[in-house]
């Protein structure tokens, strides 16, 4: 019998994970679909329900609902719990479990595709929205030796450190010696954007992360000029799909192939 999924979010025309997730599904040999559907802002619980109505098993959530599906879920996992976000429903007759696979695939994506080791690393995460909150667990598990959090409104990174027991504020507050690694998790790539970083901000041989994939950013450009390494947020998307797609099918598919491929256009 075939199985039904989707992902729900506004806007969602120019989605990658109905591709990835077909992947996903002729590599496994999985019997499946995945569609894009697009959700009112105001109607994302209704869309979800007739969704699972019409014999919906599974979905992902997207930019803006993730916080609406962590309060659509009746049970969740511990890292939506400490996420505050859930990106991947599960449908069953009696529950809506949620979980988020954002950080563990942002974290894949470092250690197995870029060949990080992130414990004793000093980790600089820029923004406290929806994205740099998912990921801050996940991250601190690997056991950095620093993970400073800035935001634009220091006052939120600072919540943000302070509910996860490590150091953020505002740009101006970031501390001297540099970082090994400083991962982009704001929206300010989308308006072109980069976050006030200062010349010296990346320690030798550090790697800048962008979580935008899909056109070079201001913050990707800053960083090559200072000699750092770079890499997009593609990885992390298809990793994440991973993740979702393995806590529903319980097998995991080969990343490597689909990342080539989306790269490829
Ligand atoms: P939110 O809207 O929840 O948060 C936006 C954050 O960016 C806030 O911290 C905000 O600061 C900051 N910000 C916005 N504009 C600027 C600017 N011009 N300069 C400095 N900071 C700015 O967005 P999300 O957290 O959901 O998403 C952030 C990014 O991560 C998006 O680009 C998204 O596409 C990407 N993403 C990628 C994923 C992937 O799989 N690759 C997965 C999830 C997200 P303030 O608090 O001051 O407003």
């Amino acid at each position: 019998m075939t199985d039904h999924y989707a992902v729900f979010g506004n806007p969602i025309q120019h989605s990658k994970s109905p591709r990835i997730h077909a992947e996903f599904a002729r590599q496994t040999r999985q019997d499946l679909t995945y569609a894009a559907l697009l959700a009112p802002t105001d109607g994302f619980a209704e869309c979800v329900a007739a969704f699972r109505a019409g014999g919906g098993t599974g979905a992902n959530v997207t930019v803006p609902f993730k916080e609406q599906a962590f309060a659509l879920s009746n049970r969740r996992t511990d890292r939506a719990e400490a996420a505050g976000a859930v990106n991947t429903l599960t449908f069953t007759p009696a529950e809506i479990l949620g979980d988020n696979t954002d950080g563990a695939g942002l974290v894949r994506d470092l250690a197995a595709n870029l060949g990080l080791d992130l414990a004793g690393m000093r980790i600089l995460l820029m923004g406290a929205g929806g994205a740099a909150r998912g990921v801050v667990l996940p991250l601190l598990a690997q056991a950095p030796v620093r993970l400073f959090i800035a935001n634009r409104t220091a006052d939120k990174a600072l919540a943000l450190a302070g509910h996860f027991g490590c150091t953020g504020g505002g740009y101006a507050d970031l501390p001297g010696g540099g970082f090994d690694l400083v991962i982009n998790a704001t929206a300010a790539s989308l308006a072109g954007d980069l976050p006030p970083l200062p010349d010296d901000v990346f320690a030798a041989d550090a790697l800048a992360y962008d979580m935008m994939y899909g056109r070079d950013t201001p913050f990707l450009d800053f960083a090559r000029r200072r000699g750092a390494r770079t890499a997009d947020g593609l990885g992390m998307l298809v990793e994440q799909a991973a993740e979702a797609f393995q806590l529903w099918r319980g097998v995991r598919p080969d990343t490597e192939p689909v990342i080539a491929a989306l790269r490829d256009g």
